[in-house]
C-alpha cells in the first residue's frame, strides 16, 4: 500500500519553507522558496503551487496540504486575519486560494501551533503526552500539546507563553505590556543586554564589532568571552522564570526550545533550567526535561503537514 503523503508549507514573512511529507513523518522532499508578501497571498499560493507541480509526479500519493504562518488565524474557517510578518495579508482566506491553485484540500494553522506539533511527533516532543515547545526569536511564541492534542483554548488562542509578564517593571513589549517573557528574552533584549555589557567592559570581544547578531554573541561566548556569557547567562536566568511558570500552569514532560537563539544552547538553557528549580515548588517537578528543539526550521511545515493528515 502506498503511504499517505502531505505537502506542508510554512509562510513566513521573508521565506516559505515547504516540503512533502509521509504520513510517518518523513520528508521526502524539500525547499524554500521567497514569499514576496508584498505581492499578495495569490502570488505566493501561485508559487507553492509551480514547486508542487514540478515534483507531484514523483509523489502520486499527496492527499492534503497543511499550511501556516504567524498571525491571527482561524483555523476551522481557513482564515488568516492578520499577521505581522505578511503586511495587508487581512482577512485572507488563505485555505481557499491555496486548495484552488494546488487542487488539494487545505488546512491552516498558526506557526508555532505546528511546530510544536513536528516537534512533539518527530522531534523532541517523542514519546511524551504534555509537550511545550517555545520558539525564541524576534518573538518569542509557545505551543501547548495536552494529553497528546494541540490546546488551543476557548477561541483558539491559546499558548501565547511570550507574552506573560515575568517582571511587570521590566522592558516595553509589543503588545503595550511591560516585562513579557517575549520582551524579556528576544532576539532585541539580548543585543540590548550586550551593550551594556560593551560599556562597562571596552575590552571584550564584541567591542570591536561595528554590528553583531544574537548568533555572535553566542560564538564569542563559546570562545570564552566572559561579558558574551554573562549577557547569555542572565537572558537564561530569565528564560527560567518563565520555564517554572510554564511547569506549574502544566506540568509538561519535556520543553523544547527552538528558534534562533536556541543555537546559544546550554549558554542559555543552563543557567535556565537552574532558575527554573530555584522557583518549583517541589522537588517533584524537577524532573521536567529542558531541552533543545531538534526540527530545527523544518518543524512547522512537518507539523502542518502531519495536522493536515489529522484533519481530512
Ligand atoms: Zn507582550
Amino acid at each position: 500500500m502506498m503511504m499517505d503523503r502531505i505537502l506542508g508549507v510554512d509562510i513566513g514573512g521573508t521565506n516559505i519553507k515547504l516540503g512533502i511529507v509521509g504520513a510517518d513523518g518523513t520528508i521526502s522532499e524539500s525547499g524554500m522558496i521567497d514569499t514576496n508578501a508584498g505581492e499578495g497571498p495569490g502570488r505566493a499560493a501561485d508559487r507553492v503551487a509551480a514547486w508542487y507541480k514540478e515534483r507531484k509526479g514523483s509523489h502520486p500519493a499527496v492527499v492534503a496540504a497543511g499550511i501556516d504562518s504567524a498571525g491571527l488565524i482561524d483555523g476551522s474557517r481557513g482564515i488568516l486575519y492578520t499577521s505581522p510578518n505578511l503586511p495587508g495579508w487581512e482577512n485572507v482566506p488563505l485555505a481557499e486560494i491555496f486548495s484552488n491553485r494546488l487542487g488539494l484540500p487545505v488546512t491552516l494553522d498558526n506557526d508555532v501551533n505546528c511546530a510544536a506539533w513536528g516537534e512533539y511527533r518527530m522531534g523532541a516532543g517523542r514519546g511524551t503526552s504534555s509537550f511545550v515547545a517555545l520558539t525564541l526569536g524576534t518573538g518569542v511564541g509557545g505551543g501547548v500539546v495536552m494529553d497528546g492534542r494541540i490546546y488551543r483554548g476557548w477561541q483558539g488562542l491559546a499558548g501565547e507563553v511570550g507574552h506573560h509578564v515575568i517582571d511587570r517593571n521590566g522592558r516595553t513589549c509589543v503588545c503595550g505590556n511591560r516585562g513579557c517573557l517575549e520582551a524579556m528574552v528576544n532576539a532585541q533584549s539580548i543585543l540590548d543586554r550586550m551593550e551594556e555589557a560593551i560599556e562597562k567592559n571596552p575590552a571584550c570581544e564584541l567591542a570591536s564589532f561595528e554590528e553583531y547578531a544574537v548568533e555572535d554573541i553566542s560564538n564569542s561566548a563559546k570562545d570564552g568571552d566572559e561579558a558574551a556569557v554573562a549577557v547569555l547567562a542572565e537572558t537564561g536566568r530569565l528564560l527560567g522564570i518563565g520555564l517554572a511558570n510554564i511547569v506549574h500552569f502544566l506540568n509538561p514532560e519535556v520543553i523544547a526550545v527552538g528558534g534562533g537563539i536556541s543555537g546559544a544552547g546550554d549558554l542559555i538553557l543552563e543557567p535556565a533550567r537552574e532558575t527554573m528549580k530555584e522557583m518549583l515548588m517541589g522537588d517533584i517537578l524537577h524532573s521536567v526535561k529542558v531541552v533543545t528543539a531538534e526540527l530545527g526550521n523544518r518543524a512547522s511545515f512537518v507539523g502542518a503537514a502531519l495536522l493536515a493528515l489529522e484533519n481530512i
